[in-house]
């Protein structure tokens, strides 16, 4: 079957630019926060069954999910939170399967910013690890959004450490200290390889 390859890195780490670059060699890019969005799309069987479960007034005007309300519901009641998890994960990792199966590339990659925190990384065949210092993670999360370094310091710190993702690498980006071209570099050398792991 497909080699399946995931993508993981800290906020701000470079995940989207290096599959963006990816892509760019035609190869297919499945992003778990897409699925996962798409799992509760109006007319979905999951938002009917969280609309049953949480009552109507958990779909905003519009059809859509009202996230901002589930979120906060989540967070105060842990059962909740469990029925929620177990009604959406199962899900959404089957549509990721289905998707990796389905892609016409030599291989895939499958971005998740939680693929370690999720244990999505059990399911891939290699984890690939955008890495940089913290530091660079706040100025790069700071420039690109309109947040504070105090509000990315916390996601930062929310999520598993720069060491313990590193652990579950098996191939590692370093995206510090490195121009757009020298990542190009960086990722053209691990396309060969992993092409040479399809080939054999
Ligand atoms: P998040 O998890 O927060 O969605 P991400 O891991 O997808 O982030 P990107 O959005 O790809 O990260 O990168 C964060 C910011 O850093 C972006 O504005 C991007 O353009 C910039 N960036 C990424 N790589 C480099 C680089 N090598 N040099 C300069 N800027 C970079």
């Amino acid at each position: 079957s497909k080699l399946v390859i995931g993508l993981t890195g800290g906020i701000g780490s470079g995940k989207t630019t290096v599959a963006d670059i990816f892509a760019e060699y035609g190869i297919d890019i499945i992003d778990a926060d897409l699925v996962a969005r798409e799992a509760v799309e109006p007319g979905t069987p999951a938002l009917v069954k969280i609309a049953e479960h949480f009552g109507p007034d958990f779909i905003l005007a519009d059809g859509h999910l009202d996230r901002s309300k589930l979120r906060h519901r989540v967070f105060a009641n842990e059962a909740d939170k469990t029925w929620l998890n177990a009604l959406l994960h199962p899900l959404i990792r089957n549509t990721m399967t289905e998707q990796c199966s389905l892609a016409k590339s030599p291989y895939c990659f499958l971005v998740a910013p939680l693929l370690i925190e999720n244990g999505i990384n059990n399911t891939v065949d290699k984890v690939l690890v955008v890495d940089v210092k913290p530091e660079t993670q706040i100025t790069r999360t700071v420039n690109r959004d309109n947040n504070t370094a105090e509000q990315a310091q916390k996601i930062l710190e929310a999520q598993i450490s720069r060491d313990e993702r590193l652990a579950h690498a098996n191939y590692v980006i370093n995206n510090d200290d490195c121009s757009i071209d020298e990542l190009k570099e960086q990722i053209e050398l691990l396309h060969r390889e992993f092409l040479k792991l399809v080939v054999g």
